[in-house]
């Protein structure tokens, strides 16, 4: 994956605040975030100079194959339901205190970003992932404990 530089990089860099951020850099962190799309920059989009970028951009961001809208693949075909990443994931620590946070089975399921069902990772409610949003942060609890690399982030 590129980083907000290179997404800047990109961009027509004039700050001209049509986006509604109040900088092209500020532009490229949203879109990192998935906040906006490269749709959402009307110079980019209108001036035929911007085109090729324009196209790079959607087609950085273009969901692949599989993975769900904030961009997390769960390759259901390696993991073998361990639940490393289900206790892991701080996001079902914080929701699920008396479950999942106190290493027992999960008692609020509906409020898990990754459950084990039928012995497989499924993922949901993925919009809460820490690596989204506003406020994300790099987090990579799921990733690092999956002995088998079956949670990726594209
Ligand atoms: S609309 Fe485009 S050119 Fe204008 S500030 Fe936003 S990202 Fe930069
Ligand atoms: S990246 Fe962090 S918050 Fe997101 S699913 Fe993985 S462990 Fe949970
Ligand atoms: S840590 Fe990996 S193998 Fe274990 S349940 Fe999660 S995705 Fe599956």
């Amino acid at each position: 994956m590129t980083n907000a530089m290179e997404i800047y990089q990109m961009l027509p860099k004039t700050n001209c605040k049509k986006c509604g951020k109040t900088s092209c850099m500020a532009f490229a962190v949203a879109l990192m975030a998935r906040e906006l799309t490269a749709d959402d920059c009307p110079p980019l989009i209108e001036e035929s100079k911007y085109k090729e970028n324009y196209e790079k951009i959607s087609g950085l961001f273009k969901t692949s194959e599989g993975a769900t809208e904030t961009g997390l693949i769960v390759h259901e075909d390696l993991c073998f339901g361990c639940g490393n990443c289900v206790v892991a994931c701080p996001v079902n620590v914080a929701n699920d205190p008396y479950g999942v946070g106190s290493g027992k089975a999960p008692s609020k399921t509906e409020k898990l970003i990754l459950i084990i069902e039928d012995g497989i990772v499924k993922a949901q409610n993925v919009g809460e992932c820490r690596r989204f949003g506003k406020n994300k942060i790099l987090c990579n609890g799921c990733i690092v404990t999956c002995p088998v690399e079956a949670i990726e982030f594209v």
